[in-house]
């Protein structure tokens, strides 16, 4: 067994996308960029309604998958598929764009606390032309695992006997939500082949057996590889353990759009621009 330790902690960046809502970045930034498979991870949300009323009106994505986890609040989600619905605390999206599709994401609420996290999978090349699919997942059906010491959500993979509704999926991701009691420890074992992260929402921990510098609240702490994470509660924490296989294809970015190369970019633009885009 390989111990997981800190590779980099990364403080999250302050920005906004969308109308104009407020968020942290942490995955997509120029200190990590590309977490092979992770090409974004923003912290959205606010007790002021200015910074996230606007929301994120219609806009198209490709070649990703967007997994949206609400922890307060509410967002109406509405998409070019013709699915609409609205997320509430705790409940996630899962939305694979593969060729395309056009969305609007917008606050379902006039004021009140708004918090959420929109992580961004990467598809291979060979998923990234196919039609859009979608998994809705209401709180009550995420895997929970719960003891005098810890609680764990699950989004994906296996913890204990509590499993995520997500399988079957092309990177073996791992998505987990955990609330640590204080001087309490939480361990789990991890493909090697996997690239981990955790992001710290509220607390303090301490990761594997090397000194580290202490981490703070919206922190992005990137991960070596290894197949067991030891992680202590210095007091009681909150945090997002995230990982997956690297997908190993070289990336364009593009905005909403992520594909193989520039080419593949410009055909998007174009497609958008000409109305070819959402057509399946
Ligand atoms: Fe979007």
């Amino acid at each position: 067994m390989k111990n997981i330790e800190i590779k980099k902690i990364v403080p999250a960046i302050e920005t906004s996308d969308g109308a104009g809502v407020k968020l942290k970045r942490s995955i997509g930034t120029p200190e990590a960029d590309y977490i092979d498979p992770f090409l974004m991870l923003d912290e959205f949300g606010s007790d002021n309604k200015d910074d996230y009323i606007a929301g994120f009106p219609p806009h198209p994505h490709r070649g990703i998958e967007t997994v949206t986890y609400m922890l307060k609040g509410e967002f109406e989600h509405q998409d070019s598929t013709g699915a609409k619905g609205i997320m509430s605390s705790g409940d996630v999206q899962w939305m694979k764009t593969g060729r395309g599709i056009i969305h609007s994401e917008m606050p379902a609420m006039s004021d009140g606390k708004l918090l959420g996290f929109q992580l961004w999978v990467n598809m291979p090349a060979k998923l990234k032309k196919n039609k859009p699919e979608y998994l809705y997942i209401k709180s009550n059906e995420l895997g929970v695992h719960k003891d005098n010491e810890k609680t764990v959500k699950v989004i994906a993979g296996k913890y204990e006997k509590a499993e995520g509704p997500e399988k079957n999926h092309n990177v073996e991701p791992i998505y987990f939500h955990i609330i640590l009691n204080e001087e309490k420890k939480f361990t789990c074992e991890v493909p090697e082949s996997h690239n981990s992260f955790i992001y710290l929402l509220k607390g303090e921990l301490e990761i594997g057996n090397k000194d580290h510098s202490k981490t703070v609240n919206s922190n992005l702490i990137l991960l070596e590889r290894g197949n067991k994470l030891i992680v202590k509660a210095k007091k009681k924490t909150e945090f997002l353990f995230i990982a997956g296989k690297p997908i190993g294809e070289p990336i364009a970015r593009g905005g909403p759009f992520v594909m193989n190369t520039k080419a593949e970019i410009l055909e998007a633009i174009q497609d958008y621009n000409n109305g070819t885009f959402a057509k399946y």
